[in-house]
Formats: C-alpha cells, sequence, structure tokens
C-alpha cells in the first residue's frame, strides 16, 4: 500500500515506523522545513513552529515506552543513545516506601527520562534511515483531493500526491479534519502552561524522573530530561489574573524559589537555565467523530494522535497515546478491509476513554479551583483519592504499583478504583484520615506566594 502520512510529530513519525515496518511505502509530509539538527542539544534549539509544545516539559509513560521497546526497539536503542534514561518504579517512589524489592511486572513500570525535542529527534533520525519511508520536511498539505467522499491524495504547495490512504497526524490544530466538517466534542482544559528548561551542574537532587505537586492555585511539576536536563512547569487557571504575571521570566523564576521541590532544582548552585520561558494557553480535551451510523464519512481518510484524540497535557497522555494510536492504525490495516471503521472501533475502545478521563478530572479541577462546591460524589471520591489512595501510593507498595500502573495507562482509567486488591485497604485508610496529621502543604499558601512573587 501506498500511505501518505501528513505532519511528521510523535504520532506522524511512529506510525510512518510501524507501516515501513509491515512493507508499506510511506510518504511523510512535514510543513516546517526543519533539517534534522547534529545532537539533541541542538535540536532543543529546533525550529519547530508547527508544534510549539516542544519546549514544554513532557513526561514519556510507561505505555509508550512498552511500545518502543515491543514494536519499534530500533528507536528505544536509538533513545538511549541519544542520552535518555528509563527509570523503573524503584526509582521513582519516595523513600516512605520502605519494601522495594523486585516484582513480576516491574519490567514494565518504566518511564523515560527525555526532553520531547530529544524524542522527536531520535524519531526523525530513525525515520530517515528506514527503508520504506520517504520523509519531506518544507512540504505543507493545503488540502485532500477527493473523488465524491473518498480520499485519493493531498494538495501540497508543491503539488499533488496520490496514495491509497492519507493518514492525518497534523495534531491538535489539524485543519485538514476541519475541511472534512467532522463533527467533535471539545472542551477548554481551563489551565495554561509556563515551561523552562535546565542544566544540572552536577548531581541531581533527588532520583525521581517526575514529581508534582497541587497547591490548588497552581500544579507544578519538575521533569527529568536527557543529557543532565530537567524541566519545570507551572500551571495555572485560565482566568487567575493574578498569576498572569509568571509570564515574566522574573516573576517566574521567583515563584519557582519559593516551592521547596522546585527550588533545590533550580537553585543556581545546582543548575542554569538553557533556554527562554515558554508560555501555551488554548490547551483542550478534543474527540472528532470520523464514523456516522456505522458508516465512515470518508473513506481512504484517517487521522491519528491528537488530530483524532487530544487530552489535557497535564496527564502526560499525548505521545504514548499516539503511539498507540500508531499501531491500532497498523492492526486495522493487517485486518484487511474497512480500515476506516476498524479504527473508529479501536479508538473508541483504547483513546477515548482516556479522553472522557481527562474531561472528567479538569471539570472537578476547575470547581476546585474557583472555590465552588462539588457534588456530594465527586466530593466522596476526591476525599478517598486524595485521603486514601494517596496516602497509600506514599507508604504501600503494592498500592503504588497499582496507581504507578494507571498513571501510566497500563491499565484501564478507573481500573484502581475497582481493583479489590487494593481498595479494601484504600478504603480503611480514608476512614481513619482524621487520625494522621494532615499533609503539609508542598509550598506557600496563594496570599503568601502572590505577595513574594509581586515583591
Ligand atoms: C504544553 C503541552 C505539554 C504536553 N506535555 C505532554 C507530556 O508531558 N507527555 C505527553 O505524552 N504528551 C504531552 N503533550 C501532548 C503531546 O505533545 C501531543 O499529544 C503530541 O505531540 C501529539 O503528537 P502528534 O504527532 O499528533 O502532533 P504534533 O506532535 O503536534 O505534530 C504535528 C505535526 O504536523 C505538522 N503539520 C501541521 N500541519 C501540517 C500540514 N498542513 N502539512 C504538513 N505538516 C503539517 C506540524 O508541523 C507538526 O510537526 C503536551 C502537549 C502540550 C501542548
Amino acid at each position: 500500500m501506498r500511505a501518505i502520512v501528513v505532519g511528521a510529530g510523535v504520532a506522524g513519525l511512529g506510525t510512518a515506523l510501524l507501516l515501513a515496518r509491515d512493507g508499506h511505502d510511506v510518504v511523510l509530509l512535514e510543513r516546517d522545513a526543519t533539517p534534522l539538527p547534529a545532537d539533541p542539544d541542538e535540536a532543543f534549539h529546533w525550529d519547530r513552529r508547527g508544534a510549539p509544545q516542544v519546549r514544554h516539559s513532557h513526561a514519556f509513560l510507561a505505555r509508550g515506552r512498552n511500545l518502543l521497546r515491543d514494536q519499534l526497539p530500533e528507536v528505544r536503542a536509538a533513545l538511549l543513545e541519544s542520552g535518555v534514561r528509563e527509570v523503573g518504579w524503584a526509582d521513582m517512589v519516595p523513600s516512605t516506601i520502605e519494601d522495594k524489592t523486585p516484582q513480576p511486572g516491574d519490567e514494565d513500570l518504566v518511564m523515560l527520562a527525555c526532553r520531547r525535542t530529544t524524542f522527536e529527534w531520535t524519531l526523525r533520525k530513525v525515520a530517515l534511515d528506514a527503508a520504506g519511508i520517504d520523509l519531506r520536511d518544507g512540504v505543507g498539505v493545503t488540502g485532500l483531493l477527493m473523488d465524491g467522499t473518498h480520499v485519493t491524495g493531498v494538495r501540497t504547495d508543491h503539488g499533488d500526491e496520490h496514495a491509497d490512504l492519507v493518514i492525518d497526524a497534523t495534531g491538535r490544530p489539524s485543519r485538514l479534519v476541519s475541511m472534512l466538517d467532522v463533527p467533535e466534542e471539545k472542551s477548554d482544559t481551563g489551565i495554561v502552561y509556563l515551561s523552562r528548561f535546565y542544566r544540572l551542574r552536577g548531581d541531581a537532587p533527588n532520583p525521581f524522573p517526575f514529581m508534582g505537586a497541587d497547591l490548588g492555585y497552581m500544579k507544578f511539576a519538575v521533569f527529568r530530561g536527557d543529557n543532565d536536563t530537567f524541566s519545570i512547569t507551572i500551571a495555572h487557571a485560565t482566568d487567575d489574573d493574578e498569576m498572569r504575571d509568571l509570564r515574566d521570566p522574573a516573576r517566574f523564576d521567583a515563584a519557582v524559589m519559593l516551592v521547596d521541590l522546585m527550588r533545590i532544582w533550580a537553585d543556581p548552585a545546582v543548575s542554569e537555565p538553557i533556554g527562554d520561558l515558554h508560555y501555551m494557553g488554548g490547551l483542550i480535551n478534543r474527540v472528532r467523530w470520523f464514523v456516522r451510523d456505522g458508516k465512515p464519512r470518508v473513506t481512504g481518510f484517517v487521522a491519528i494522535g491528537d488530530s483524532s484524540v487530544c487530552t489535557n497535557p497535564l496527564y502526560g497522555r499525548g505521545c504514548s497515546l499516539g503511539l498507540v494510536h500508531g499501531t491500532l492504525l497498523v492492526d486495522a490495516i493487517r485486518a484487511g478491509n474497512q480500515i476506516e471503521l476498524a479504527l473508529d472501533e479501536a479508538t473508541k475502545r483504547e483513546l477515548v476513554p482516556w479522553y472522557e478521563a481527562s474531561v472528567a478530572q479538569d471539570r472537578v479541577n476547575a470547581q476546585v479551583a474557583r472555590g465552588e462546591k462539588l457534588s456530594e460524589a465527586d466530593e466522596y471520591m476526591r476525599s478517598v483519592v486524595q485521603d486514601g489512595l494517596f496516602h497509600l501510593v506514599r507508604t504501600d507498595a503494592e498500592v503504588s504499583r497499582v496507581w504507578t500502573r494507571g498513571f501510566n495507562l497500563l491499565s484501564s482509567p478507573y481500573a484502581m478504583l475497582t481493583d479489590q486488591s487494593i481498595m479494601p485497604r484504600v478504603l480503611e485508610a480514608w476512614s481513619r484520615r482524621g487520625e494522621r496529621e494532615p499533609e503539609p502543604l508542598p509550598g506557600p499558601d496563594r496570599e503568601t506566594f502572590l505577595l513574594q512573587v509581586h515583591s
């Protein structure tokens, strides 16, 4: 089969590699005229205006890492060669978990410590070397060639290209799907992102791949990267005018110094910034429906990655889900006929539940951020999670493993809340919440924070 993949981001590159492995001819078109930088550090300054999120923190979850291990081992090997580290469960959990004896299944609980630019640079490097992939950068797709409701190819700013299947991997803003008038469900995540990258001068303050906390008025996280880099992201509510000033780099730096978990990393004795402060808004959850009444709206065309299902970046799922989507497409093609229907079914089974979980979580988070009263059911669930589950995640190895599996997309969204191997213990810990000292807030309260950031 001849396939055109539009967009050489994570989903496009991963899918192109999976298709080429199955013997298909792939033309991979990328609008950004961005030749491959020489190494990960040059790639950090790569001009990737088509994917502006590349200079924001990215967590690479075990689901995506395991997929590379099992299906694209050459990419995993190249990532390790690029300076990316794999971080297993025992290194992710705090010292409050005493028993770290390896257990069966731990080999799957492994995340990647990696800058997004390094991840994409490595995928691009492998794709450029792969037989069967014709990667052309600086080629923007401007339209779809149609025969009735069948897509026969694409119109580009360099001429027309024909194919048996057009795969839209143009990411969140995808205009190709907009041309097809496909219905969608969309909600704002209610947050904006501020990220900055740093390089360690010596040893890291602690081994975690990723750590963060929610102070109510802002969420923050430190992400380990490759080659002695890390990044810090602060997310706050879109409509929180008092937090807007954090877009000023001096105020962002001041904010980082007010919270111990961030300060120990960003302390000038420990690290130095390696890039500007980056801001991003317009973050959405969105799903698009390509099948109506059991029939695809168009044939010869599918969408994968963010162009099809897009989730709040806060949960770190997009890259893993984009790669998973590529494998689902390859499975649908292998199965033979009705690729569009088979992919739609698989998308609804594997990706849409994560979209729904994001929307549900964002709704509760937004209510909390606005100080609104939650429904009784939401209040109960939130309390069980915060005062039962999270207490055990910090102290009980088995609960921590189950939670880590869920966070890393290795079980279904709410599986842990019905997992009888842990839930009786979670409810017991929750029922005894009054007997414990409340967890201290890992940072200043809002009033103190704003006062100090503005002083
Ligand atoms: C702020 C932020 C933080 C995030 N953090 C995480 C995280 O921690 N972990 C995680 O897994 N995910 C995270 N994500 C999500 C992740 O970045 C996306 O899910 C992922 O990039 C989707 O990949 P994609 O290939 O679908 O799209 P993209 O990576 O956006 O790539 C789309 C590509 O298509 C190209 N293109 C667009 N239009 C055309 C055209 N007409 N012709 C040719 N080419 C075109 C673009 O130039 C681009 O290269 C984050 C997202 C954001 C916004």
